[in-house]
């Protein structure tokens, strides 16, 4: 088995790869890191989904655009996560962003989420991006009679503005998924999956083509106000701009301290088996979605181009839970698509996402012409991507407070020392209520 984690989240051998999609994708390409002295329009902090989706659109713009990466393209969450193309927000349903942000600046994030994924595999299309993608949907299976229902407003709130959602009954779940524990759920058929390290390769590659200069191995080490703009610092390197991104996620360190408070930091495991039989795609995801199903303690499927089956989650931490974790993952996700003979574990990882007190992407006010932009919260490739596009439009000369994302100063989460380790720290109790319901329905 390939393990890609370690408490730094760095492998601990150069050989390791950092993912399975590290390990499988087939675009590398090598960028040099800075050492000259550059101007540009806009500097991009992160050489994830957030910062080249900015680098390309700003880039076919017109604008002069540079990307500095610490690592390598897709290193941070981007390289990391489960490939799931998801347009909507983990925990906010549309009525409750109206509720939230109010009618216009609600309805506006909305729109721009509904069409996300379209964006995304619009993109795969038009720069030819080989990324294994399939708009095939995303199925939200419901664990309890009660998330039934709530997965049935949801789906009604999504169709009522014209989106391709469609409500399953328990029968097409099963016929669907293979899975048999769940009483029903919604479809939202323009999600679907990809290899996200191929992608942000292939994100990079067109950001290039349309005049983006992108370096690796760059970290930066600081970010300096001048009469008129900003510099960047590199170890061998200086970029002045008048616009800077700092696209980081949950990867900046010590970046911004403050930045660096306003997010929950959480650390997800993600696990693939060895390839499936050819046999057993006819009962599991014939249709080749992928899945995340209503549990509190969330369970996710999907396969791979290879058919391995791909499963993740979060969990408590603490020691030995890099060896520990990916094996407990690996027996529950046996037993919830009841397959007795599973293939042995391929590849584990993990990788931390950035996660938003309201569950929204945000962009953060940090000074004149100095914005953070975070859309993670469990749906970043979607909500990355369509951010950029977004962040473009800054970038060419649109008022940031006219953005369609929340645009606010940075809002530090009180006791965050203490609290950042609450999601992980609570699953225990998450677990307990998901098997509550599980036996009220039984
Ligand atoms: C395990 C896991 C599973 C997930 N599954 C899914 C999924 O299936 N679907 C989905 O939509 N979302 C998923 N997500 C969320 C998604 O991966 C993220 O939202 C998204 O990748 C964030 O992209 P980003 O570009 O904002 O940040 P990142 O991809 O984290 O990129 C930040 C980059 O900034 C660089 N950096 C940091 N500091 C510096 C510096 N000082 N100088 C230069 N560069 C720097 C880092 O090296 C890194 O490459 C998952 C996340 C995790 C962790």
């Amino acid at each position: 088995m390939h393990t890609a984690s370690s408490p730094a989240n760095k492998p601990d051998h150069p050989e390791q790869p950092l993912s399975l999609w590290h390990a499988t994708s087939r675009n590398r390409k090598d960028r040099p890191r800075l050492e000259t002295e550059l101007d540009a329009d806009i500097a991009i902090i992160g050489g994830g989904f957030s910062g080249l989706s900015t680098a390309l659109h700003a880039a076919e713009k017109g604008l002069s655009v540079v990307v500095l990466e610490a690592e390598i393209i897709a290193w941070g969450a981007s390289g990391r996560n489960a490939g799931f193309v998801v347009p909507n927000f983990a925990k906010m349903d549309p009525d409750n962003v109206i509720a939230h942000l109010g009618p216009e600046r609600g309805e506006r994030l909305i729109q721009m989420a509904a069409g996300s994924a379209d964006l995304v595999f619009d993109l795969i299309r038009r720069h030819h991006i080989d990324c294994d993608a399939q708009q095939s949907g995303w199925i939200q299976p419901a664990h309890s009679p009660a998330a039934f229902e709530k997965a049935r407003s949801r789906a009604e709130q999504w169709a009522e503005r014209g989106r391709p959602a469609v409500i399953l009954d328990g029968q097409a779940v099963r016929d669907m998924t293979g899975a048999n524990d769940y009483f029903g759920g919604w479809m939202d058929k323009s999600g679907g999956v990809l290899n996200p390290v191929s992608y942000a390769r292939g994100l990079a590659i067109a950001a290039e083509a349309a005049g983006a200069r992108i370096f690796e191995h760059s970290p930066v080490r600081a970010i300096e106000r001048t009469a008129d703009g900003w510099v960047l610092v590199t170890p061998s390197g200086k970029v002045r701009a008048g616009k800077i991104l700092i696209a980081t996620n949950a990867y900046g360190g010590h970046l911004d301290p403050i930045l660096a408070r306003t997010y929950f930091p959480l650390k997800v495991f993600q696990i693939a088996t060895e390839p499936l039989p050819i046999s057993a795609r006819k009962r599991l995801l014939p249709g080749g979605q992928c899945v995340s199903d209503t549990r509190r303690n969330l369970f996710t499927f999907r396969f791979d181009a290879e058919n391995r089956l791909l499963t993740g989650g979060m969990h408590v931490v603490g020691p030995g839970a890099d060896e520990r974790v990916p094996r407990a993952i690996h027996t529950r996700l046996a037993r919830h698509l009841n397959i007795r003979h599973i293939p042995p574990l391929a590849y584990s990882w993990s990788g931390i996402a950035a996660v938003e007190p309201d569950f929204l992407p945000h962009l953060v006010d940090l000074g004149p012409d100095l914005i953070a932009g975070f859309a993670c919260n469990g749906r970043g490739i979607a909500m990355t991507t369509v951010m950029g596009r977004v962040l473009a439009d800054w970038a060419a000369g649109s008022d940031p407070r006219d953005l369609p994302i929340p645009f606010a100063p940075p809002a530090p989460i009180p006791f965050h020392g203490l609290l950042k380790h609450a999601p992980n720290m609570l699953l225990p109790w998450s677990m307990l209520r998901d098997r509550l319901d599980e036996r009220a329905a039984s």
